[in-house]
């Protein structure tokens, strides 16, 4: 007689060896003067990272164990990170006030149209200046005549949140709440699949 070995479900992912062996080690304290012991190769390394489900979960803020990993990360490889969100979003997420800036060698928010290099802001691109008036309220004015047209298990507030350099366009409105979201973007998935 043969017996089926269990199956664990929802075994929780292990870390890789590289990440354990970083928690190990001394990280600088907070508002500690790092010194760039990066040498000129490391310096030409630049890691860069998404915000939302990759540092963090979507609009969370970041484990102090990710916290640690990049401020361990920084002292071998230059680090960024680049998010959709506007940078008083990715701030907010990544740290306390304008940590972020110093925490990151650079900061493209808004999809890389805002950014920051070494705690200073380099350059800001405005899509009205791009796309020019007319056409950004045609694109505005289609976006919610056919979100008004949608029948959804939820909806709320802010479908359209105007950034400097992009629209960002939600059917079930910015101001829903965590759980609602994870549940629109179910429906999503499901919509995407089925098309
Ligand atoms: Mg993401």
């Amino acid at each position: 007689m043969t017996t089926t070995p269990p199956i664990l479900l929802n075994q929780p992912p292990t870390r890789p060896p590289y990440f354990h062996s970083l928690l190990q080690r001394q990280a600088p304290a907070d508002g500690e003067a790092m010194a760039d012991t990066r040498s000129k190769k490391q310096r030409d390394i630049l890691c860069l990272f998404d915000v939302d489900g990759t540092l963090t979960p979507a609009r969370k803020k970041v484990d102090p164990e990710v916290d640690l990993f990049l401020k361990d990360l920084r002292q071998r490889v230059k680090i960024g990170v680049v998010g959709g969100s506007d940078y008083s979003k990715i701030a907010e997420q990544l740290g306390d006030g304008d940590d972020v800036i110093q925490k990151f060698d650079y900061v493209f928010a808004e999809n890389g149209t805002v950014q920051y290099k070494d705690g200073r802001l380099l350059s800001r691109q405005a899509i009205q200046n791009h796309l020019g008036e007319e056409l950004l309220q045609d694109l505005i004015n289609f976006c919610l005549s056919y979100i008004a047209l949608l029948k959804l298990p939820k909806k709320r507030g802010t479908f359209i949140e105007f950034r400097n350099g992009m629209l960002n366009i939600s059917p079930i409105g910015r101001s829903c709440s965590p759980e609602e979201r994870i549940e629109f973007s179910e429906l999503d998935k499901v919509c995407y699949e089925t098309t």
